[in-house]
């Protein structure tokens, strides 16, 4: 992928960590529980990304890998035992996440398809973050008989010569859709990933369009952290994030059947709430979805096997050759950083920080402090009541749902499980169904997505 493709927006890779364990234990208060109700059996690892390698058939001038030639790479990428082990090692923390295979392009990396294997094999939803552009048939097929759920392949713009620009290479963005129509023809469900940046964010609406008119599921436009190559990009303006944002809040009514999503642009949820408190997409009426998860339930490993909170933040909780990612996972003060946040200046003051929290990457990459606040945001908070996340609140209801149906619901990431119960409650109840069974849950999920699992809504 060159890059950033990141299926849920992974990272960047920049320099080693400072050393960021002191700093951490400052932050971190592992005694206290987070103010939303969750516990620590609720800080699992749901999306873990593995960038496997740094070989790229691309040169996208964004590159928070600062990924390299198709030839290059480094000596010190994990051999294929050493992905396998992790793999087995995120397995035992919790097999039901779901795992992003990816680089680089993760195509290039000769035994990738044997990675992806052993990862269906342990019971993990797979799916790729690529740039499409090694997407032919044969492979399509190949990832599709392994199991692999989907790809998310970017786009940055309808003008082939814009997103070749950005990507380095003439002919990207022909590739890249020609790898599309490739997993359309042999059923690999696929998303459209958009990456907002000065020159291309007025073209959302239309790139909108047309992802929905190609068939994807899900469109994603994430917002960059100006990191590894994007380090001497101009980032847009937070006057021109703003604005993006807002579009968002109001496009997802226009494509009741395609999930547009904002990603890593955790201040979508104060926009939303700000708009319409009632609005189903914030944490206030328990959509945790679409904010940042970093550390809490999302998890990177780069491909020489450091454990970072998330693609676009170098900072390492240690490495998996040294380390089992179970205990980085479980007992590294990063992590916990993230868990039991102490964050500053005005996402600390603000009355939106429960349900939004700001982005950590960005204070991190700017001046190495990961607590402090967003400056992409515009919001100066008014010193109000915090606005409270509505996770694990009992919902008032008479609809009963049968024991499979319960034990169902309980299976969906906490993140998403509010959503899901309110979603199925106001069905039930608008049409008299008295009764809420796994035959409902599943009408109603292939009314929304057709006969494809929606793997990709995750955060
Ligand atoms: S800290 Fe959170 S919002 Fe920021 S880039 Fe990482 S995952 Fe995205
Ligand atoms: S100030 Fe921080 S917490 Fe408040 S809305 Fe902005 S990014 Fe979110």
């Amino acid at each position: 992928m060159s890059r950033s493709l990141p299926v849920v927006q992974f990272p960047p890779e920049a320099p080693r960590p400072v050393s960021a364990g002191s700093q951490a234990t400052v932050f971190a208060s592992p005694g206290d529980l987070p103010s939303d109700g969750r516990t620590v059996d609720d800080f699992k690892p749901y999306l873990v990304a593995l960038n496997l390698t740094k070989r790229c058939n691309l040169k996208c001038a964004h590159c928070y890998l600062d990924a390299t030639t198709r030839a290059g790479g480094g000596s010190d990428e994990l051999s294929t035992e050493e992905c396998y082990r992790v793999i087995d090692q995120i397995a035992a923390v919790n097999r039901g996440c779901l795992l992003v295979i990816t680089g680089g392009e993760p195509l290039v990396r000769p035994d990738i398809l044997d990675i992806a294997r052993h990862a269906v094999g342990a019971g993990f939803m797979v799916v790729f973050g690529t740039n499409g552009m090694l997407i032919h048939d044969h492979v399509a097929r190949q990832l599709v008989e392994i199991g692999v759920m989907g790809v998310g392949i970017s786009i940055d713009s309808l003008n082939p010569d814009t997103h070749n620009a950005f990507r380095g290479v003439p002919g990207a963005w022909e590739a890249a859709v020609a790898g599309i129509e490739a997993c359309k023809r042999n059923g690999l469900q696929f998303q459209i990933h958009f990456s907002a940046q000065p020159m291309n964010y007025k073209e959302l609406p239309e790139v909108i369009e047309w992802a929905h008119q190609l068939g994807a599921r899900v469109l994603n436009v994430f917002f960059m952290v100006c990191t590894g190559r994007g380090e001497e990009l101009t980032d847009i303006t937070p006057g021109q994030y703003e604005e993006v944002l807002t579009f968002l809040v109001g496009a997802q009514s226009q494509y009741p059947d395609m999930l547009v999503r904002a990603r890593c642009a955790p201040h979508f949820k104060r926009l939303a709430y700000e708009k319409d408190p009632a609005s189903p997409l914030t944490k206030a009426q328990g959509y945790m979805g679409g904010g940042c998860l970093a550390g809490t339930n999302y998890a990177r490993v780069t491909p020489n096997g450091d454990v970072t909170p998330c693609p676009y933040m170098p900072l390492s909780a240690g490495n998996i050759r040294d380390t089992s990612f179970v205990d980085l996972w479980e007992k590294s003060d990063i992590f916990d950083s993230f868990r039991y946040p102490k964050l500053k200046g005005k996402c600390g003051d603000c009355e939106y920080s429960d349900i939004c929290g700001g982005c950590r990457a960005r204070p991190y990459v700017d001046h190495g402090d990961w607590m402090d606040e967003d400056q992409w945001c515009l919001y100066t908070p008014k010193g109000g009541d915090k606005v409270k996340v509505a996770f694990n609140v009992p919902m008032h209801t008479d609809t009963v749902w049968d024991e499979a149906a319960k034990t169902r619901l309980n299976r969906i990431p906490y993140f998403l499980r509010a959503m899901v119960k309110t979603g199925v409650e106001r069905h039930a109840r608008e049409h008299a169904i008295p009764l809420i069974t796994v035959q409902l849950m599943d009408e109603l999920r292939r009314k929304r997505f057709g006969n494809d699992t929606p793997v990709f809504k995750v955060p």
